[in-house]
């Protein structure tokens, strides 16, 4: 079975692999220059409570804007940048870029939301394997939190199963080292890789997001049901947060918040906005349902 599906994607993919060679060359040149002049954009998609509709967190989305391909998608140069170790650089600069947007934010919203008894707007950033298992990697998260002045719980870095699957030492020490720091760490895109919640116990994880095709599946089975209530739950009784990712119809919202879920987002809510759109939802001068008639 296993030997059928690689075949059958091998033949799928071969056409695709030779044409890319002379485009991962040139990807990789045009990427090198890009992160030496910056020359990346993040967007920003919003977190909300799902029982209020409150904004509480932005996810960073790092996005290329290339002169000659357009708006490139992380899909299209993520990977390219772990295999090269290019991730390294850029994955650093999109850390340094959305805790100095996320700074600015929770110091424009600071005096409103603490009247309103809410939590401080937080941001999350996605780290990469290959970045998080660089040697230099807690001290870039370090001095960044210090030179920002953050308040380090409103960082969340979100791993990728992948990360946490080796069970290694070194995985845990950085761990307990950001843990140490303030920083939180969400395992994102669980259910899709070798999920185990026993994941939560041995690591120091905060926050859970559950992948989109857990959600898709939501108003269909049954099953599917009952797997992201039961998902849920055990994360609550461990205290770990739940965030639902890829919400895009009311129904979606109604289930989850009907389980408890707390916290989603996804295209219902928002697409991930230009940090403009961003700075004006959260100084109040745009609200979420308005951002939606002009998306981006
Ligand atoms: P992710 O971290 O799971 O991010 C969620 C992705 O789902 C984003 O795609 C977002 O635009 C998309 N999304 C959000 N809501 C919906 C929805 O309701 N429906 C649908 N169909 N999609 C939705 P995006 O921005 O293209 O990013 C794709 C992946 O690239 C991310 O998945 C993440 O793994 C990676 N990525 C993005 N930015 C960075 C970054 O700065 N560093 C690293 N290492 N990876 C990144
Ligand atoms: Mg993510
Ligand atoms: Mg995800
Ligand atoms: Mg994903």
């Amino acid at each position: 079975e296993a030997k059928a599906a690689g075949k059958r994607q091998w033949s799928r993919y071969q056409p695709q692999l030779q044409a890319g060679l002379v485009e991962r060359h040139e990807l990789n040149e045009s990427l090198d220059t890009a992160i030496a002049e910056s020359a990346f954009a993040l967007y920003y998609q919003p977190i909300v409570d799902l029982a209020s509709g409150d904004l509480v967190a932005f996810e960073a989305l790092v996005r290329w804007p290339h002169e000659r391909r357009g708006m490139v998608l992380p899909e299209d140069f993520i990977a390219l940048a772990e295999e090269s170790g290019q991730i390294v650089p850029l994955g650093a600069w999109v850390l340094e870029r959305a805790v100095t947007e996320a700074t600015a934010w929770q110091k424009l919203s600071g005096d409103r939301r603490t009247a309103g008894g809410r939590l401080p707007l937080r941001v999350s950033v996605n780290v990469s394997a290959r970045q998080f298992r660089d040697a230099g990697f807690v001290d870039t998260v370090r001095r960044v939190v210090e030179s920002s002045g953050i308040r380090p719980g409103t960082l969340i870095l979100e791993l990728t199963e992948s990360v946490l699957m080796r069970r290694d030492e070194r995985v845990r020490t950085d761990m307990r080292t950001l843990r140490d720091l303030g920083v939180r760490i969400a395992i994102d895109d669980f259910g899709t890789g070798y999920s185990s919640l026993s994941y939560l116990r041995e690591f120091p994880i905060s926050v859970l997001k559950i992948d989109k095709s857990f959600i898709d599946g939501l108003g269909l089975s049954e099953q599917q049901y009952a797997l992201v209530e039961g998902i849920t739950r055990i994360a609550d009784t461990l205290g770990v947060q739940v965030i639902a990712e890829g919400i895009e119809n009311d129904a979606q919202r109604q289930l989850l918040a009907a389980m408890g879920c707390p916290l989603g987002q996804g295209y219902l809510f928002a697409r991930p906005l230009t940090v403009e759109q961003a700075g004006a939802l959260v100084q109040g001068d745009a609200d979420l349902a308005g951002l939606q008639d002009g998306r981006p």
